[in-house]
């Protein structure tokens, strides 16, 4: 591993960088061991122009938090970078991501090589999922759904307190089949959850069925308390093939909570009042999950990255300390 010029000054506070690389916007933060940030920094996630864009921009990003460290006088102790699609963090490679363009890059070296500094790869919704099970939603339960419902939809599992990773490919409920033969999905399946239930599929159906555009999904949300019998057809559909899945995972891996985030999320009782009845309702046997809302909100990719960082950093501390 090569040496980084971390940015310290002797007796300075240790920190971490963390960035969240989501399709349309990063999110990145300097924070303390008590997760209390020290910085903040946002941009834009210029996918539009090709990962190699995308890729100069997190190393931009990471420059721009180490020289807001540098200003602090605190003492950057490691790099946690968490992008979506699959990855594999064990290998430190972003395997696959439709919505950036990358395919079996080897990302982690790849920043580590370009910014100096020690750095840790991980994927945006297990580092979501671990956030909110060590500090947020989850942090007394040990077998975990976390499912963010955004412009994808994607869920981390957590059993008997451990990732379920299966080399990246684990958690990804957007494309379970909940309608057969439904409508094409992004990944090439028909009748994926993905279709019926997320954000843009929730405005994408409200526009085709009543003929008029939406602002978003909150927007779908805000119609149904107006009594808007095309919102609520859309919404219920959701909300079954919500269920649908919900129930397939409940019955493979009797998760005890199951935290719902991500934008969809934010419509709160409209969403996760219904889900909760009609999985009950479609529960026989089965352990049944509590169901709540994700308590980090947009902040939980980038405490996980931080998380990550700083399990890394203090696992390498006890072996051979990078830093020093
Ligand atoms: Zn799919």
């Amino acid at each position: 591993m090569t040496a980084p010029s971390t940015s310290r000054g002797p007796e300075g506070q240790p920190c971490v960088i963390a960035l969240d690389v989501g399709g349309t916007s990063m999110k990145g933060a300097l924070l303390d061991r008590e997760m209390k940030p020290l910085g903040r920094l946002r941009r834009a996630t210029p996918r539009r122009h090709g990962p190699e864009a995308v890729i100069a921009e997190i190393v931009a990003a990471v420059q721009a938090l180490n020289e807001q460290a540098a200003g602090y006088g605190v003492s950057v102790r490691r790099v946690g970078v968490v992008v979506p699609g699959i990855v594999d963090e064990v290998a430190e490679r972003a395997v696959y991501s439709a919505n950036i363009g990358w395919e079996n890059l080897a990302l982690g070296s790849m920043l580590q090589e370009a910014t100096g500094l020690p750095v840790s790869l991980g994927h945006d919704v297990r580092a979501g999922g671990a956030a909110e099970f060590r500090l947020g939603a989850a942090r007394n339960a040990r077998d975990v759904l976390f499912m963010p419902i955004g412009t994808g939809i994607s869920a981390a599992l957590f059993c008997d307190g451990r990732p379920v990773r299966g080399l990246g490919y684990a958690g990804e409920l957007g494309h379970m089949s909940v309608e057969p033969g439904g409508e094409l999905c992004a990944c090439g399946a028909r009748g994926c959850l993905e279709t019926l239930a997320s954000a843009a599929a929730i405005t994408a159906a409200y526009s085709a069925r009543s003929g008029r555009g939406v602002d978003g999904a909150a927007a779908v949300a805000a119609l149904l308390t107006h009594g808007d019998p095309d919102a609520q057809a859309v919404w219920d559909r959701a909300v079954d093939a919500l269920t649908t899945a919900l129930a397939a995972v409940t019955t493979c891996f009797a998760p005890e909570l199951i935290v719902l985030g991500g934008g969809l999320a934010q419509a709160d009782g409209l969403l996760l009042d219904p889900l909760r009845a009609r999985l009950m309702e479609r529960l026989t046997f089965q352990r049944r999950p509590e169901l709540v809302r994700s308590e980090l909100g947009d902040e939980a990719g980038c405490l996980g990255a931080a998380l990550m960082a700083w399990q890394a950093a203090d696992d390498t501390t006890t072996g051979d300390d990078p830093c020093h």
